[in-house]
């Protein structure tokens, strides 16, 4: 009778024991296709959208970030366009095509035309590098620690596409006190009226 009893005790254990394997058995399957559908979601909103301001139509604009690999960079850009926006280059003082341009305009991303500086905020720095003192809207860059010399500086990016552009430093003139140096390897420039 004792015997009965035990077995009896024992199936039961494994019945709940086996029952309770196929419910974690569900679950995880549940959860799989739960992460499946969520990954697959994430696919699709994978896409970006940033806000960044025109000063052309006067407005905010919704934009997608633009991911693309070096060999397509390479083919819009030539090789000193590529290793300066693309890889953090820096182009040689007094070489830039922008240094010397005082024409009323608007400078835009090389890489994205994202509108960044106008021409009212370029000034002689004497640095060799085009230089500004403001930013069409801060919305339009990313600024990063950039710890590659001894000294730290902040690394101007494009918040579209990451081009690097060039540096900020705080010895600009006001009413900001900063100076965005750029490379005009990483700009193009809008003509205004
Ligand atoms: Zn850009």
């Amino acid at each position: 009778m004792r015997t009965l009893i035990y077995s009896a005790l024992v199936l039961s254990i494994c019945v709940i024991a086996c029952k309770s394997q196929q419910e974690t058995d569900i679950l995880e399957k549940q959860n799989s296709g739960y992460k499946t559908a969520a990954g697959e979601q994430l696919a699709t909103s994978d896409k970006s959208f940033i806000k960044i301001y025109s000063t052309i139509e006067k407005k905010e604009l919704e934009v997608e970030k633009i991911v693309k690999s070096d060999d397509e960079w390479r083919k819009e850009l030539t090789p000193d366009e590529f290793r300066i926006a693309r890889k953090k280059g820096t182009e040689p003082a007094w070489t830039g095509e922008y240094v010397d341009n005082h024409d009323k305009g608007i400078y835009l991303c090389k890489c994205c035309n994202t509108e960044l500086y106008k021409s009212e905020t370029k000034y002689e720095s004497g640095s060799g590098w085009p230089s500004f003192y403001d930013v069409v809207s801060k919305n339009n860059f990313e600024f990063v620690e950039d710890g590659s010399l001894l000294e730290a500086r902040v690394e101007v990016t494009c918040a579209r596409c990451g081009a690097h552009l060039g540096h900020v430093f705080n010895d600009g003139p006001s009413p900001t006190g900063l100076r965005y140096c750029m490379n005009s390897a990483s700009l193009n420039f809008k003509k205004g009226e």
